[in-house]
């Protein structure tokens, strides 16, 4: 028995040992694929003819018989959108078979057979983009009866359902790419993501990113977020800030009604088959003790504060990630907050494509801070040691996600990986680089060719971290205690 002990003990030592080296290494949240770094080298094709269809990315095809994919917007006589395009029938989706030619060692061409097929229903997503001629879509994989089809896609864990996004407004169509990748790094979780060629109907639609959706995945694969149905109690759920479209989603928590939120709080998971009445009242008034700890009194109060609701450091990364490429609809539109199994809440990052000087109707200043203005911030800031928190965090991040060696060099390689796709994508869609189409207001922000956009790009990236160099400690002011209304002074 003796040497079982003391095997017991140096099994403990070994464990403690590693547990302490762990520690000291950077954060590691786990391998994540990033495509440029892991996707497995293709030689070229020396076989077939110069214009032959010939890539390195998967191709996948969504075949809806030629009936138009309904959800793109409708405008009026002024280019304002008055509605979204619907199917025949009135549903908002249609039926498609969505194949993937795939193959892992070789290039891929439309004659190769597909490595993928799985029935879909298929519809636009997306807010202002719905007008693009080049439409970001919505998939979910179905069995015949109409039920969800988890499937595992382009080597992502599988799920029902999938994003896929074509940068249209992003000229360098890599800023989902490789923020969701960076804050992927960084964060706990950001959605996967993977490019691919897209055809609809047999017709080339350029270069898409099949991207995860913010919700529930098996065992955690996405987040871990589950509704025990039994007795109708939860463990996990997610919410998303938005303009507020989908009515039957909304649920109204306490800065909903004291109109501290000017968007709203949508039930994004569990979804509207699942969340009944009594399940959304519960997660309404859940969140509420959050929002109502978080503006109270007592707000940075170690009992009564916030601090015992919220994941601080996703918070923190969150805030950065978002100023330092200026992505200001997060705080208010498309912003997502979750809370797993027995976690707190966390924050999840979405859509880069505004982000880094890519905003249509102005410019955004990069020498000043927005978020900190935003729900939830507004008060987070207000403590001091959240402040702390956010400029130690942003100086750590400086010396290695943050610094330009990295983020240069992580454009470098992806523009690098996808390479001749650009000019496949460009054949496509390279008309709009003409100044009779300029997106960006005003005109001379517009990128006439993909070289410049990418160092469009670069510029601001320079611009941008010079200034929050310079003026990170600025955030400080926003704790500061008010000369006439003692806010954080609390007495136990
Ligand atoms: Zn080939």
């Amino acid at each position: 028995m003796k040497y079982k002990i003391i095997g017991g003990t140096a099994t403990a030592l070994v464990l403690l040992a590693v547990f302490i080296i762990s520690l000291l290494l950077p954060e590691d949240n786990g391998h994540r694929y990033v495509e440029h770094r892991d996707a497995p080298q293709k030689a070229p094709c020396t076989t077939h003819e110069a214009d032959t269809f010939c890539t390195h990315l998967p191709i996948v095809s969504v075949n809806t018989d030629g009936i138009e994919i309904p959800g793109r917007a409708i405008l009026d006589a002024e280019g304002y959108v008055t509605g979204y395009t619907m199917a025949e029938n009135g549903a908002e989706t249609v039926s498609a078979t969505v194949s993937v030619i795939g193959q892992e060692e070789q290039r891929n061409h439309l004659t190769d057979s597909a490595t993928f097929t799985a029935a879909a229903e298929i519809r636009v997503r997306g807010h202002s983009s719905r007008r693009f001629e080049k439409a970001n879509y919505f998939i979910r994989f179905l069995n015949p009866d109409g039920t969800n089809a988890p499937q595992e896609f382009l080597g992502m864990e599988a799920h029902h359902e999938w994003a896929l996004h074509g940068p249209f407004l992003d000229k360098t169509l890599i800023r989902n790419y490789m923020w969701y990748n960076i804050s992927g790094e960084i964060m706990d979780y950001s959605p996967n993501v993977r490019f691919l060629e897209l055809l609809v109907n047999g017709e080339y639609r350029g270069v898409y990113l099949a991207t995860e959706t913010v919700t529930a995945g098996k065992e955690g694969a996405r987040l871990n977020l589950q509704v025990n149905k039994k007795d109708n109690t939860f463990s996990g759920y997610a919410l998303r800030l938005d303009w507020g479209e989908s009515l039957d989603k909304a649920i109204h928590p306490f800065t909903n009604y004291t109109m501290r939120a000017n968007t709203q709080h949508e039930l994004v998971y569990p979804g509207t088959q699942n969340a009944t009445p009594q399940l959304r009242e519960e997660i309404k008034n859940e969140f509420s003790l959050f929002e109502k700890s978080l503006y109270s009194y007592d707000f940075n109060h170690a009992d009564h504060g916030y601090t015992k609701y919220i994941d601080i450091d996703s918070f923190v990364d969150y805030f950065l990630i978002n100023e330092l490429t200026c992505n200001y609809d997060a705080g208010s539109l498309s912003t997502y907050i979750y809370k797993e199994v027995d976690g707190r809440y966390k924050m999840c990052v979405w859509d880069f494509n505004s982000a880094c000087d890519a905003y249509q109707e102005q410019a955004i200043p990069t020498d000043e801070f927005r978020l900190q203005n935003g729900l939830w911030f507004k008060m987070l800031f207000m403590d001091s040691g959240f402040t702390d928190r956010v400029i130690e965090r942003y100086y750590e991040l400086r010396k290695t996600y943050f610094s330009e060696e990295y983020l240069f060099g992580f454009m470098d390689d992806s523009v690098d990986y996808l390479g001749d796709a650009i000019d496949r994508n460009n054949e496509k869609w390279g008309y709009t680089y003409g100044s009779d189409y300029d997106l960006l207001h005003p005109q001379d922000r517009n990128p006439r060719s993909y070289d410049e956009a990418v160092t469009q790009m670069k510029t601001f990236l320079t611009r941008r971290l010079s200034f929050m160099d310079e003026n990170i400690e600025t955030l400080r002011h926003y704790s500061a205690e008010s000369k006439t209304k003692k806010y954080s002074e609390v007495s136990d």
